[in-house]
């Protein structure tokens, strides 16, 4: 059975609260783009007409508030860090990260000397999904998203 049941000549719907909630949220999960170097251009692709994530659902915001998704896209430096984790705390629950390229990975080609590099996005907030590469093609963001959607689809919403 699929998660949900169409009936009767009246197209009455049958569905789980839980699916429906998670269907409406993955539906348009507005990001608040974190564009910290080269990656970045990579993700201003991905958002310009020839990718056109728009029709994903996603369009990028200036504010957390406004967010539910956080794309961190470039390197993300140790003075930089806490002004993400303040962001991320801006953010409404429920919020999701993306992690593209490597360098917030892991700090890509700075993983060994590079002494003012968080090693990992994910050593101060929450990844959802990580996105490999340096930098990631736009392709590879999408689909990055679009795992994002699935994991949505599946979490436990309401108990
Ligand atoms: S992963 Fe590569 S392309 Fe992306 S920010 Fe780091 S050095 Fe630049």
């Amino acid at each position: 059975m699929s998660w949900f049941d169409l009936k009767g000549e009246n197209n009455i719907l049958f569905t789980k609260l839980n699916d429906f909630v998670n269907w409406s949220r993955q539906g348009s999960p507005w990001a608040m783009g974190f564009g910290l170097a080269c990656c970045a251009i990579e993700m201003m692709a991905t958002g310009a007409s020839h990718y056109d994530l728009d029709r994903f659902g996603t369009f990028f915001r200036a504010s957390p508030r406004q967010s539910d998704v956080m794309i961190v896209a470039g390197t993300v430096t140790l003075k930089m860090a806490p002004v993400l984790r303040r962001l991320y705390e801006q953010m409404a629950e429920p919020k999701y990260v993306i992690s593209m390229g490597s360098c917030a990975n892991a700090g890509g080609p700075y993983w060994q000397y590079g002494y003012h590099v968080l090693k990992g996005v994910d050593q101060i907030v929450p990844v959802d999904v990580y996105v490999p590469g340096c930098p990631p093609r736009p392709e590879a963001l999408i689909e990055g998203l679009l795992q994002l959607k699935e994991k949505i689809k599946k979490e436990g919403t309401l108990k």
